[in-house]
């Protein structure tokens, strides 16, 4: 009987993992892919969508497309999960696995934070980015606020990003001046790991006059008043706000068991985690890395190097190796990279390269290339 592999979530951690075992394995496994969406979208095309940049239709990747041999996609919702036994309940039904691969990213905690409000004031969900999108247009003058409600959060240069990307937006329609706008993080530095990068985002704010409160979040909004509290009882005045939510694992994960401390504790190097045969990959678990989309990747090529070394002769396991590249919107059309490597060393690291057209190019390749491998889309 061929072996199960049962996929939960086809995020990038599950689109890599699903890719990477048809590749080798093909029909020889029996892969199942489940997701309640019928889309994928990039982190990164959520920023793209609200300043206007990428239509959201564009950006949204049909998960119809999916072709690989050994892969089913299935769109259900999974409601839950037995690590034990290796079952998985859905809406429709329940699948039984050999080996079980949680990848369902992080959820939002929209209500922990008052006056936040899904899809309204928050750019995280598709829908955040596209009514914020309309809603853009309209602000011509005020004070505007890009803040974290909450950490670990998605994407640790998101939020620099969309700063300095909403001062350009401003600027393009000949309002900037009129406009202040403030960054608000729970960090002492915009990339911690990488003092270069966080240098050149501090000075871009700094040329940009975009006001930069390091070691803070924000803890209410009201938009009544027009002000946003951050956890130091300090009062902002706010006519904009877009909104980093506070993340936590999906409820249906917590149910399972399997969290400790809020996400899924594993071992940083095989992804295992402490039931025999189920691992966890990407934003839901805890390895020690960020969440983002290319550590989600690299613990899912990982997790696909231990299963092809059990089912196949020719396999060898690959340990997770805890470091990426992460593109940066500096503006002005510009990307930034910084290479970080959270393994190697003592401590993190954090190489910088500047921002220039040319990893514009490199980022855009980032995006077709996934594009391509996953979805099999030529453009
Ligand atoms: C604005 C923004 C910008 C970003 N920019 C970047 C960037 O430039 N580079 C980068 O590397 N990362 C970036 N990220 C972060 C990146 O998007 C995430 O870290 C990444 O998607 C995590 O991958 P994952 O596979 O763990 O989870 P996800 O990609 O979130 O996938 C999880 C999947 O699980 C599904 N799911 C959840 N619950 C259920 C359920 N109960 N039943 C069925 N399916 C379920 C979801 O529908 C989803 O498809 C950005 C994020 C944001 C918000």
């Amino acid at each position: 009987m061929k072996k199960r592999i049962l996929i939960l979530g086809a995020g990038f951690g599950g689109l890599e993992l699903s890719t990477s075992l048809s590749e080798t394995l093909g029909e020889t496994v029996e892969i199942t892919l489940i997701d309640k969406s019928d889309f994928f979208v990039f982190g990164f095309s959520k920023l793209d969508v609200m300043f206007g940049r990428a239509a959201p239709e564009t950006v949204r990747l049909p998960y119809r497309s999916i072709a690989k041999p050994g892969v089913r996609f299935v769109q259900q919702t999974i409601t839950a999960i037995d690590p034990v036994a290796k079952r998985v309940t859905t809406n429709k039904g329940v699948f039984l696995a050999d080996y079980l691969v949680i990848a369902l990213g992080a959820d939002y905690e929209v209500g922990a934070t008052p006056g936040l409000t899904e899809g309204e004031n928050e750019f995280y969900t598709v829908e955040g980015a596209e009514r914020l999108r309309g809603m853009l247009p309209d602000f011509r003058r005020g004070r505007a606020i890009v803040g974290v409600c909450g950490a670990p959060f998605k994407c640790p240069p998101a939020p620099s990003e969309a700063a300095l990307m909403l001062h350009d937006f401003l600027e393009q329609r000949g309002v900037r001046d009129q406009c202040d706008i403030t960054l608000v993080i729970p960090f002492t530095t915009p990339i911690p790991p990488s003092p270069d990068s966080s240098k050149a985002l501090v000075a871009a704010f700094a040329e940009r006059n975009i006001t930069f409160i390091p070691t803070r979040r924000v803890r209410e909004l009201s938009p009544e008043r027009r002000v946003v509290v951050l956890d130091d009882d300090t009062t902002l005045p706010c006519d904009l706000f877009l909104g980093i939510p506070k993340h936590r694992a999906p409820k249906v994960v917590e149910a399972s068991g399997l969290t400790e401390d809020g996400w899924i504790p594993v071992n940083s190097r095989t992804l295992e985690t402490r039931y025999a045969g189920v691992y966890a990959v990407g934003d839901v678990s805890n390895p020690g890395t960020p969440k983002a989309g290319v550590f989600a990747e690299g613990a899912a090529r990982s997790v696909a190097s231990s299963l092809i070394a059990e089912l196949s002769p020719a396999g060898k396991h690959q340990p997770y190796a805890g470091a990426g590249s992460c593109y940066v919107e500096f503006g002005g059309g510009r990307v930034a990279r910084v290479d970080v490597d959270f393994f190697s060393g003592p401590k993190a690291t954090g190489a910088h390269r500047e921002a220039s057209t040319e990893l514009r190019v490199e980022k855009e390749h980032f995006g077709s290339s996934r594009r391509a491998r996953w979805f099999g889309m030529r453009s």
